[in-house]
């Protein structure tokens, strides 16, 4: 069995791997770490929460304690360069990173957009060892000369699939050219279009491929299920559920920053303590919605897509998709928060009149078929569900109330209730979370 001890690490870095508490390697990092130690190209395609960041920065810090000692009395200079797509991430691999370098000595900073310069400049001066960007900010230092490449020794390119949707790719391309050639390149993406390959391929040097997990599939501690409901019942059903189960903490995915506005409002109207995040909330904002949420202040977090993308925060009983996600990539990130290394977690999505498609293309892409559930009153009256009409048919057939006498209801649109073969319904719990009841 590989551990730590195996891993052969360096002391240093042992230590902090210690004051963290991890017993033994995730499988990735078991995978990853020996072939980095090597020296070698990763290009590693795994899943969210599988222990990933570990499994580049714990080489990353090996490489600079082991290699040579800079002058004491000379400025640091960029060694080890991370590359993110979000704020969010950002943070949290910098956090990371000073978790992992404690004993080591070893200066880590992140700098991002959103935020004033005036501090990363200063501390880009200071010196530091391992630097953690978002592409555009990094290369607004590197034109004003804050920021120099040339003794990068690691590159690490995290999320590259999501750098690829946000159009980071052509400064990427300009980021990688500014490091040496002799480098260590350590390349992740949960999924592989071919642009992604493109790019990967041109980047690394002979690398060692490693996958972790099915890329089809989230984790397999994750519960997952759905309910259809109509567009205007989902706020009740998102109300019930938060008195219902057994929710400690919970983030509510939303698909637009003025929905998650609104969601947010009407929760703290009813008492819940909620937080909101998404990208017009100020870096301040975020912070203090992120450390409230890590905290416990906030039981809730409401938020976009993209804003949640780096949240790394432990024990997440619950993800709540309002929305249901257009992509299925998405979906298995934003459920990826819950049932993170190994703990149990629940994944629920609510599937309202425009997004039944997007349901099954979710189910088809995981090759299975999720589990339904109804809440009487909400999604169902007196045991019959509220059928939920899919919105492309415009005034085609007549809406009918209860799915039992639904069929052949015109128009050609077959009302839609999920499927329900073999499932069964959920026992509906009376389970009310103390933090919950309102
Ligand atoms: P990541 O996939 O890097 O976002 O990590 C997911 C979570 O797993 C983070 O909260 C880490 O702190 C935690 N984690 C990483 N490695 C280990 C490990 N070997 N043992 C226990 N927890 C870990």
């Amino acid at each position: 069995m590989i551990t730590f001890d195996t891993l052969g690490l360096a002391k240093p870095v042992a230590r902090g791997v210690a004051s963290a508490g991890y017993e033994k390697p995730t499988p990735i990092q078991a995978t990853a770490i020996p072939v980095a130690l090597d020296g070698r190209d990763l290009f590693g395609s795994a899943q969210t929460g599988t222990g990933k960041t570990a499994a580049f920065v714990l080489p990353l810090l090996d490489r600079l304690v082991r290699g040579h000692r800079p002058d004491k009395n000379r400025r640091r200079k960029v060694r080890a360069l991370v590359v993110v797509p979000t704020r969010e991430l950002a943070l949290q691999v910098d956090e990371s990173v000073r978790k992992y370098a404690k004993h080591t000595g070893i200066k880590c900073l992140s700098v991002f957009g959103g935020t004033g310069m005036f501090q990363q400049i200063k501390r880009l001066r200071q010196g530091v060892d391992v630097l953690v960007a978002t592409p555009g900010r990094l290369l607004d230092h590197m034109e004003r000369g804050n920021a120099r490449l040339g003794d990068v020794e690691v590159l690490v390119l995290d999320e590259a699939d999501r750098m690829l949707d946000m159009g980071f790719i052509p400064d990427i391309k300009k980021i990688v050219a500014s490091t040496p050639r002799e480098r260590q390149t350590m390349f992740f993406s949960a999924t592989m279009p071919q642009a992604i390959k493109k790019l990967a391929s041109s980047i690394l040097s002979d690398p060692e491929f490693i996958e972790v997990g099915e890329r089809r599939s989230p984790a397999k501690t994750v519960k997952q299920r759905v309910c259809a409901v109509k567009q205007e019942n989902k706020m009740a059903l998102l109300t019930h559920l938060l008195k219902s189960e057994p929710i400690e903490n919970v983030i509510v995915f939303s698909r637009t920053k003025h929905r998650a506005d609104r969601i947010a409002r009407r929760l703290s109207k009813s008492g819940f303590a909620t937080a909101v995040l998404h990208s017009n909330r100020t870096q301040g904002q975020r912070e203090h919605a992120i450390k409230g949420f890590r905290r416990g202040k906030y039981q809730i977090m409401v938020a976009t897509n993209i804003a949640a993308r780096g949240i790394d925060i432990d024990n997440i009983s619950h993800v709540i998709n309002y929305d249901t996600p257009e992509q299925p990539e998405e979906y298995i990130h934003r459920i990826g928060r819950t049932g993170r290394a190994e703990s149990q977690g629940d994944a629920i999505t609510f599937v309202g009149e425009g997004e039944i498609t997007y349901q099954k293309n979710i189910e088809r892409h995981a090759k299975k078929r999720l589990k339904h559930f109804e809440v009487e009153g909400i999604t169902e009256m007196r045991g019959h569900p509220i059928t939920i009409e899919p919105k492309s048919v415009r005034g085609g057939g007549k809406k009918k109330r209860y799915g039992g006498k639904s069929k052949g209801s015109g128009g050609g649109s077959r009302p839609y209730r999920g499927r329900k073969g073999g499932h069964g319904r959920k026992k509906k719990s009376n389970n009310v979370s103390p933090k919950f009841a309102s």
